[in-house]
């Protein structure tokens, strides 16, 4: 029995105490997985009765049951009745700010970044975005380090804003605060040499309380990223900036601007004059609000948190204000739902971001969080299967980790096996057997004793 004294210690020497402790589950050097159905990440039908093998950290082969041949000595794994997909890839994260149900920048420390990580990893996510709060330079001593178990963690620094313009608090002070146009490029010098990974702006004036960074500042922003190689991604709110952001050369958006307006035809012909943009739908709880959702009640959330934080958080969305489960409504309805479906026609490229670990109810739920925006994007309208290449292949791509979101020859081995099938029902990805990163399976039983402090007996 480990002591909970000795987690710490051990998270910070990459978790070989946890493993020790119990039985070896790394795989062996060749395995060969077999008799599940296979969803690749391409988008195609699933392989019904697949086979693959993973060498070290990588998918070697992929094809069908008794047509591959793998080498002598092989581990054989029979994953009949199971479906694998390639693990999850969360591009709007805020790690560090949250321990149980507060809140603070106290909270934000190297053991409980790497706790965070572990909650992704549980969830079978491969790789998180760290969207532009970050204290001091951790994240990116974090984002070189070796993590063994954990998701890849890339981080954006500290993002743009004007002076005390950025996110709510407890991150508000973390963005650099811009007021002219050389203080934006000096900001993005910083950033390239730091070696971050990507660059969040805020162009929002949060309902006229905050100032909003403007075209004069964020245009040469978004030009010295791009001399740089990096790219930008915009949290705004209003239709005319998120059209003049395109035109400027933005990246990506974090935050749905259909909250407030309607995506228009307009905003359709920017997009298709610039098809590379890429849009995280964030819609967070979405719809549910306004009751318990069940997600509360399935068991990936009950092993990541203690039931006195589900019932805080059910009882927060369900005693939300009238007015605003009226306005979230609506908005879903007359606005989401129109929007999504417009630019879906318009064949935009969507990524997986669920903007947990920042402000707003539950936020402090990272990891099953990025299932549930997966469920969002079926909600307003993607199939399942486009969902899932959304939250795989295409983010894998957004990020520049071209060796994740696939199960193809030649990929990192990051994948999900699951018991139930999420083609007939998204919120299936949820039911989650197994987890492997880079070809070894992640101890979930460990995980799930630290933050329940008790062993259970399945996987
Ligand atoms: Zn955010």
């Amino acid at each position: 029995m480990r002591s909970a004294k000795i987690l710490p210690y051990c998270l910070l020497v990459a978790c070989s105490l946890v493993s020790a402790s119990q039985a070896p589950r790394t795989t062996a050097t060749v395995t060969l997985f077999e008799g599940a159905r296979l969803i690749t990440g391409d988008g195609e039908a699933p392989i019904e009765n697949s086979a693959f093998i993973v060498e070290n950290t990588r998918f070697t082969k992929v094809g069908r049951k008794g047509e591959l041949k793998p080498p002598a000595g092989a581990v054989r794994v029979d994953l009949t009745g199971k479906t694998v997909m390639p693990a999850l890839i969360e591009l709007h994260t805020h790690l560090g700010y949250w321990k149980g149900m507060v809140n603070s920048a106290e909270n934000y420390t190297r053991e409980n970044i790497l706790d965070h990580l572990d909650r992704f990893a549980y969830s079978g996510v491969a790789a998180v975005l760290s969207l532009g709060v970050a204290r001091g330079d951790l994240e990116f001593q974090l984002q070189d380090e070796p993590h063994p178990g954990a998701p890849l963690l890339r981080t954006a620094g500290r993002g743009l804003a004007r002076p005390n313009g950025g996110p709510g608090a407890p991150m508000r002070d973390t963005p650099y605060g811009i007021s002219t146009e050389a203080e934006a490029r000096k900001a993005m010098q910083e950033l390239a040499a730091k070696k971050a990974n990507f660059v969040k702006i805020w162009v929002d004036d949060r309902r006229g309380t905050v100032p909003k960074l403007t075209a004069d500042l964020y245009r040469p922003a978004i030009d010295e990223a791009h001399k740089r190689n990096l790219h930008v991604l915009a949290h705004v709110s209003q239709l005319a900036d998120v059209k003049d952001l395109i035109r400027a050369g933005l990246d990506g958006f974090a935050h749905p601007v259909w909250m407030q307006e309607e995506t228009d035809d307009e905003l359709i012909q920017v997009l298709k004059q610039h098809p590379k943009v890429f849009i995280l739908t964030t819609l967070k709880w979405g719809n549910r609000i306004g009751g318990r959702p069940a997600l509360l009640d399935e068991p990936l959330l009950r092993e990541l948190h203690p039931a006195e934080e589900l019932k805080q958080v059910g009882d927060e969305l369900a005693n939300a204000k009238p007015d605003d489960v009226a306005r979230a409504r609506s908005a879903w309805t007359g606005r989401v739902l129109p929007s999504v479906a417009k630019l879906k026609a318009a064949g935009v490229r969507f990524g997986l971001g669920s903007d947990f670990g920042g402000t707003g109810i539950g936020a402090g739920f990272l990891g099953v969080t990025s299932h549930m925006e997966l469920e969002n994007l079926v909600a307003v309208g993607l199939t399942p299967a486009e969902a899932i290449v959304a939250a795989t292949r295409n983010s894998a791509e957004i990020l520049g980790l071209d060796q994740l979101g696939m199960v193809a020859p030649g990929k990192s081995a990051d994948f999900i096996v699951l018991d139930a099938n999420p083609l007939d029902n998204i919120a299936n990805t949820r039911r989650i057997a197994k987890v492997y990163l880079r070809g070894t399976d992640v101890n979930r039983a460990a995980l799930r004793a630290k933050w329940t402090g008790k062993r259970t007996t399945s996987p």
